[in-house]
């Protein structure tokens, strides 16, 4: 109640009930959230807005809550409709510039002194005597024109979307609300108010229930009040990571809250749900003593590309990639091999693969790398050089029913009664059961031998054995071979700033920055400087790419540490790297405060490849990282072991 005040007074009593909320309710709780670094802080106070929607709204409008729940995570659509904002510096640059009348330059210096594009077009804003009264603006009218902007493409989209981000500006005229901040920061592609998915979805499931309890007129003491949020959080958190789409997830929940969730949003094809993921570990004796007692298999791991396929009930067939990304258009070759490789038994089904290049001649197993040569868009089946096989893994839907609650050796058999090996275009997971260290040793060598990385161990019974979409589970953990004697596993880092050449090589960049990702607090944090080990070429390449990601200073959401590299770059590219190990440091940020107060860093990191599968917010997290520093403290401790710095 008393957020609800605050709200009010702060936007001057301008959101009635049945109208549609002025855009400055919403910043109002951005700025709210973003002074609080505490996530009970931040999920009561995005509680009380998501209520304040839900009693506001009329009556059947579910639709107003949708918009204020992508606006909170700076989405527009479900990850697989695919449709983003992150709009350049420059073009913001010059939108700011326009509208308030204020040099290109003069906007360039305050954001080199200030770090933030977003404060920069607030301060810009007040330059400005405002000669008209704009209308106010709303959320469903602010959501309208990110979306216009983002769908901009083709011929003069520069300057239609410096029109619509200009008109936008001039409508930012709430008292103290920062409109123009978040507008820019969302077009930037991050808001930077420290608000994860999964704090948003605990706060959506608080307000259904305090709705409900509003509704029904009944009065919950606090602990049956708490009883009734966890309910309603594990409900959503699991409904929503089987049907990861706020489209048909608020609708249901507003109809029927969360105990008729389940009912009404199961796993469906054709919307992708994130896949489960794995724990790296670093031998075999490790899986053994993680795996004891139970029931586990180990499946080649092939070195290619996650493709989460998705037979419709009307036939047709979809290919996702790890990050939900409808990849049709890049695999037309697999979505022509598809109908060869299932049962006329398997009407709807949802499979998890893995799609990795083979020799066209001799059907050997070809590295990522002859992968990643295809084009991404638009490709012909004629002109594909590259062939591609399948080897499924997993079923996780078939014919109506969602299989993620049967154990692993329920659902592998279904897999193998309903699909079909066909040469050179579908294959299942080679695998072997058996569970001694000299079987899983022999099969390890054999995967590499046939160009796999290694193996992934897998839990086979019990509950223990359910798919756990977007989780990094323990019950599958990866044994790679090549990193038995690094630090366990590569990371997936974010190029974040770069180092100018030496000698002839001045014109190049000679080394980089390297940040993991704090989803929490929404950071990139600094973790090492990587420069040996480069050719000339692939630094001619490496330039090409970052060049354009430039930006003028150090952005808000990077924590640098003490690392200071000749430029800094938009956090957008991810790559995969190696380290001899892990080290304290106190220059670098990255894990800072999870198992010292100083952060960590690697030593003598290689570069492996680009990661372009993978967004900067999937990069390696600071858990990970302090998770594999830890093992590696182990390690060295066991006795017999030889000790290495840090
Ligand atoms: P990386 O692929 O670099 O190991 P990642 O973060 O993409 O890291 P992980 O969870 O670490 O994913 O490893 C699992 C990945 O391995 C899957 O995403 C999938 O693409 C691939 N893979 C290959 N073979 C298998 C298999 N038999 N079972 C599951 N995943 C497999």
């Amino acid at each position: 109640q008393q957020f609800e005040k605050d709200l009010d007074k702060a936007i001057g009593g301008t959101w009635k009930k049945d109208t549609e909320p002025p855009y400055a309710a919403l910043t109002y709780t951005f700025t709210r959230i973003e002074a609080t670094t505490k996530r009970l802080e931040i999920t009561a106070l995005l509680t009380s807005f998501f209520l304040l929607v839900i009693k506001r709204s009329k009556a059947g409008d579910t639709d107003t809550l949708r918009l204020c729940v992508y606006l909170c995570i700076n989405r527009l659509c479900p990850d697989y409709q695919g449709l983003e904002l992150g709009i350049g510096e420059s073009l913001l640059v010059k939108a700011i510039a326009e509208s308030t009348g204020r040099a290109k330059e003069a906007i360039k210096d305050d954001l080199k002194r200030e770090g933030d594009l977003g404060t920069v077009a607030v301060n810009s804003r007040s330059h400005q005597p405002t000669l008209w009264k704009p209308k106010p603006l709303t959320v469903p009218f602010v959501f309208a024109r990110l979306t216009e902007i983002a769908k901009t493409s083709g011929n003069a989209s520069q300057t239609k979307k410096v029109n619509v981000i200009m008109k936008l500006l001039a409508a930012c005229t709430a008292p103290a609300a920062l409109e123009a901040k978040y507008i820019i920061r969302s077009l930037e592609g991050k808001l930077r108010i420290r608000l994860a998915e999964r704090t948003l979805i605990v706060a959506l499931a608080h307000a259904v229930v305090l709705w409900q309890q509003d509704q029904e007129g009944k009065k919950w003491n606090n602990e049956q009040l708490a009883e009734q949020f966890e309910e309603a959080t594990g409900i959503v958190k699991s409904v929503y990571s089987e049907l990861p789409t706020y489209d048909l997830v608020i609708p249901a929940l507003l109809a029927g809250g969360a105990k008729g969730l389940r009912e009404s949003c199961k796993l469906t094809p054709g919307i992708p749900l994130k896949p489960m993921l794995a724990k790296p570990t670093k031998a075999i004796g490790e899986v053994l003593d993680r795996f004891e007692g139970k029931q586990f298999t180990c499946e080649y791991k092939y070195d290619g590309e996650r493709a989460q396929v998705h037979r419709m009930q009307d036939g047709s067939v979809a290919v996702f990639s790890r990050n939900s990304e409808d990849m049709s258009k890049k695999y037309p070759d697999l979505v022509e091999q598809l109908p060869r490789c299932f049962k006329e038994s398997a009407h709807s089904f949802v499979l998890d693969a893995e799609a990795v290049a083979i020799d066209k001649n001799t059907g050997k197993l070809l590295p990522f790398q002859e992968l990643s040569r295809r084009k991404r868009k638009d490709v012909k089946i004629e002109d594909i050089q590259v062939k591609v096989c399948l080897f499924g893994f997993d079923l996780l839907f078939l014919n109506g029913e969602s299989l993620l609650r049967k154990p692993l050796s329920e659902r592998r058999e279904l897999l193998r009664t309903h699909f079909q090996a066909v040469d050179g275009e579908f294959d299942f997971a080679k695998s072997s059961d058996s569970n001694t260290t000299e079987d899983i040793q022999a099969f390890l060598e054999e995967s590499v031998k046939d160009g796999c990385e290694g193996l992934m161990v897998k839990t086979m019974e019990s509950e223990s054995s359910y798919y756990e979409p977007s989780r990094r589970s323990i019950s599958w953990l990866k044994l790679k071979k090549d990193y038995l004697d690094g630090v366990g596993d590569s990371l997936d880092l974010v190029v974040i700033g770069g180092f100018h050449g030496k000698g002839k090589r001045t014109a190049l960049y000679g080394a980089f920055l390297l940040a993991c990702y704090d989803a929490d607090s929404e950071t990139y944090q600094a973790i090492c400087k990587i420069g040996t080990g480069f050719t000339e070429e692939v630094l001619k390449s490496h330039t090409e790419i970052l060049k354009e990601l430039e930006v003028h200073a150090l952005r808000a959401d990077v924590d640098a540490g003490g690392a200071k590299p000749d430029v800094w770059f938009e956090p957008k590219v991810v790559w995969e790297v190696l380290a001899a190990d892990l080290s304290l440091s106190p220059v670098y940020t990255a894990a800072k405060g999870l198992v010292d107060e100083r952060g960590i860093s690697l030593r003598f990191p290689r570069f492996i490849r680009i990661r372009d599968d993978k967004n900067s917010d999937d990069a390696t997290g600071p858990e990970q990282i302090a998770e594999m520093y830890e093992r590696q403290a182990l390690a060295q401790s066991k006795p017999g072991k030889k000790k290495r710095g840090g």
